[in-house]
C-alpha cells in the first residue's frame, strides 16, 4: 500500500493589515458555505475564488470584447447533442432566462432534448418547477421550421445527392431530415425553380437577340443531346446555347413517355424547341449540332442553316491522316507514305483555318482543303494571297516537300473522302459548339451519370444547372474554352477562376416563401 500522495498546493499574497486579512476570510468562509450547501460538496478557497472570477466575467464581458470571452472551454462530452439555431431564437433564449431570473434565482436546466430534423426543441426547468419549452428555430407561416426548411432548400440547390446528405449528416451528427419530410417540406419548390428558370431563359433569349448584328438574319445557337445515364438512357435532355451570349436559350427534356425509342429523342426535343421558338417568332439563322442526320433534314425543312461541330469533323479528318502518315514497311506507298508523317497536325490547323475564312462558301471550303496538297507539292498558285508562302519572298516549306505522286494522291484521296470535304456545306462557317460540352461538364455535377433519378428530379436539376450556368458562363469554369486551338481543343487551356454567383439560390427561396405566405 502506498502512502496517499499530497494535494499539490499554492499560496497567493496580498497586501494588508490583520484586520484586512480577517475581514476577507470571514467573507470568503461565508462564500464557501452557501457555495457547499448549494453543490453539495465541500469547497476549497481556490474553487470559490474561481468561481467567483468567473462570475465577474460572465457578467461584465461584453465590456471586455478583447479579453475574457465567455465561451465554453473543451467541451467534456465531445459527443453531445448538435443541432442548428438561428439568430432570433438565440436571442429568444437569452429572454426567457432573463425573464425567469427576474421571479426565481434558482438556475434553468436542461430537462428533455428532442431533435426535429435539425432543430432541437429543448425544455428548460428550476428547481422550483418553472418550466419553459424553447425551439433552436423560428417557425414559417406553414408552421414548419425555418431551419430544416433552409436546409433543404440548401441540400437542393447544391445538387449533393440524397445519399451524401445522409453520410454528411451522419458523420457530423447534427440530425436528418428523412426523404419523406424532405419532400413535404418542400412541397410547390419545384414550381419556384421552375419560374427562376423560365425567367432566366426568356432573359437569356432577349440577351441574345439583343447582341445579333442583323436581327433580321436571325440568332445563331447550339443544341446537344445528353441521355440521363449511360445505358438504356430513360430520359434524353437536348439544350440550346446561345452563340453570342453563351447562356442556355432552352433545355427540353425528353422521356420514354413521350415516346419510347431513345434514339428519337433528340430529334423530338429539338422539335419541340423549333416549334417554341416559332411561338415566340425567334428567328434562327444558323443551327450548330453535332451531326445528326434527321435534325439536319429537320433544318433544312426550315429554312434555318444547318452547321456541325467544326472541332468534330477535323478530328474525323486527322484520325484519317495518322494513318496514312505511318505504317507498316510492306505497305509504304500504298496505304501510307513516310512524305506525310510530318503532315498531320499541320493539315488539321489548315483545315480549321480553311473552315473558318470560306465565310459560308463550300466550294471555297473543298478549294482550300485540297490546295494543301498542292502547298507541299510547293505549288503556291492557289495558295491565299496573306500566306506566308506568298508574301514571303525567301519562303521555305518548313514540312517535307511532296515529290512522289502516291503521296500526292493518298492526301488528296485522304482529304476528299473526310466528312468535313464531303459536307463541306454543314462546316463551311467553321462554326464551333464546344460551349454545349462544357455546359454538360456542369449538368454531370447536378445529374450524376451513375444515379438513376426520376424523371422529376432529374428535370429540376437540369433546370438548376441551367441557372447555375446562365449565371456564371464567362465567369469561372468556362473560360478555359474561350481559346480552342486549331488542332485539339484542349490545348490551349487558359484557367481563369473568378468567383462564382449564386443569385439564384436567393431567388428561389424567396419565391419559394412567397408561396408559403400566399397559401
Ligand atoms: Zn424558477
Ligand atoms: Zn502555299
Amino acid at each position: 500500500m502506498s502512502a496517499k500522495a499530497k494535494p499539490a498546493r499554492f499560496t497567493l499574497e496580498f497586501p494588508g493589515d490583520p484586520v484586512a486579512k480577517e475581514a476577507l476570510k470571514q467573507k470568503l468562509n461565508a462564500y464557501k458555505e452557501e457555495m457547499s450547501a448549494k453543490v453539495h460538496k465541500p469547497v476549497n478557497h481556490y474553487e470559490a475564488l474561481d468561481s467567483l472570477l468567473d462570475f465577474w466575467f460572465e457578467q461584465n464581458s461584453t465590456q471586455h470584447q478583447t479579453g475574457y470571452v465567455s465561451y465554453h472551454e473543451v467541451a467534456s462530452d465531445v459527443n453531445e447533442e448538435l443541432f442548428v439555431t438561428t439568430n432570433s431564437s438565440a436571442v429568444r433564449l437569452s429572454q426567457i432566462c432573463t425573464a425567469h431570473s427576474r421571479h426565481c434565482t434558482a438556475p434553468l436546466n436542461e430537462k428533455k432534448l428532442v431533435k426535429k430534423g435539425h432543430v432541437a426543441v429543448i425544455t428548460l426547468q428550476c428547481s422550483n418547477k418553472h418550466a419553459y419549452n424553447w425551439s433552436s428555430s423560428p417557425y414559417l407561416q406553414n408552421k414548419k421550421f425555418l431551419v430544416n426548411t433552409k436546409i433543404v432548400h440548401g441540400l437542393t440547390v447544391s445538387g449533393l445527392l440524397p445519399v451524401q446528405y445522409q453520410r454528411f449528416c451522419l458523420g457530423a451528427n447534427f440530425g436528418y431530415i428523412g426523404l419523406k419530410n424532405r419532400k413535404n417540406l418542400l412541397t410547390n419548390y419545384s414550381a419556384c425553380v421552375d419560374h427562376v428558370y423560365e425567367i432566366s431563359v426568356d432573359c437569356a433569349l432577349m440577351e441574345e437577340s439583343a447582341a445579333t448584328t442583323n436581327p433580321e438574319v436571325g440568332i445563331t445557337v447550339m443544341s446537344d443531346a445528353r441521355h440521363s445515364w449511360r445505358k438504356n438512357a430513360k430520359d434524353t435532355s437536348v439544350v440550346v446555347i446561345g452563340d453570342k451570349s453563351h447562356k442556355v436559350l432552352r433545355h427540353q427534356v425528353v422521356t420514354k413517355n413521350d415516346d419510347p425509342v431513345t434514339q428519337r429523342h433528340e430529334k423530338l426535343g429539338t422539335v419541340k424547341i423549333l416549334n417554341e421558338f416559332e411561338e415566340k417568332s425567334i428567328t434562327i439563322d444558323i443551327w450548330i449540332h453535332d451531326r445528326n442526320v434527321s435534325i439536319n433534314k429537320e433544318l433544312s425543312a426550315r429554312d434555318i442553316m444547318n452547321q456541325n461541330d467544326l472541332w468534330h469533323g477535323i478530328k474525323g479528318l486527322k484520325k484519317a491522316l495518322q494513318k496514312i502518315a505511318a505504317g507498316p514497311k510492306k505497305h509504304h506507298g500504298k496505304t501510307w507514305h513516310n512524305e506525310l508523317f510530318d503532315k498531320v497536325t499541320s493539315v488539321a490547323n489548315h483545315a480549321h483555318y480553311a473552315a473558318r475564312n470560306s465565310n459560308g462558301d463550300p466550294a471555297l471550303l473543298q478549294q482550300m482543303l485540297l490546295n494543301t496538297v498542292q502547298h507541299y507539292k510547293s505549288n503556291h498558285d492557289q495558295c491565299q494571297t496573306i500566306s506566308r508562302c506568298k508574301t514571303d519572298p525567301n519562303f521555305e516549306l518548313s514540312k517535307k516537300l511532296i515529290t512522289d505522286s502516291s503521296a500526292e494522291s493518298l492526301l488528296s484521296k485522304t482529304i476528299q473522302s473526310s466528312t468535313l470535304y464531303k459536307s463541306a456545306k454543314d462546316f463551311s462557317y467553321g462554326k464551333d459548339s464546344h460551349y454545349v460540352e462544357s455546359y454538360n461538364n456542369v449538368l454531370n455535377i447536378f445529374t450524376d451519370k451513375r444515379i438513376a433519378f426520376s424523371s422529376e428530379e432529374y428535370e429540376l436539376r437540369v433546370r438548376l444547372a441551367t441557372l447555375h450556368w446562365n449565371e456564371n458562363v464567362d465567369r469561372g469554369f468556362t473560360s478555359e474554352w474561350q481559346a480552342p486551338s486549331a488542332a485539339n481543343r484542349r490545348s490551349k487551356i487558359k484557367k481563369i477562376y473568378k468567383k462564382l454567383s449564386y443569385d439564384y439560390h436567393n431567388e428561389i427561396w424567396e419565391c419559394f416563401l412567397m408561396t408559403i405566405n400566399r397559401a
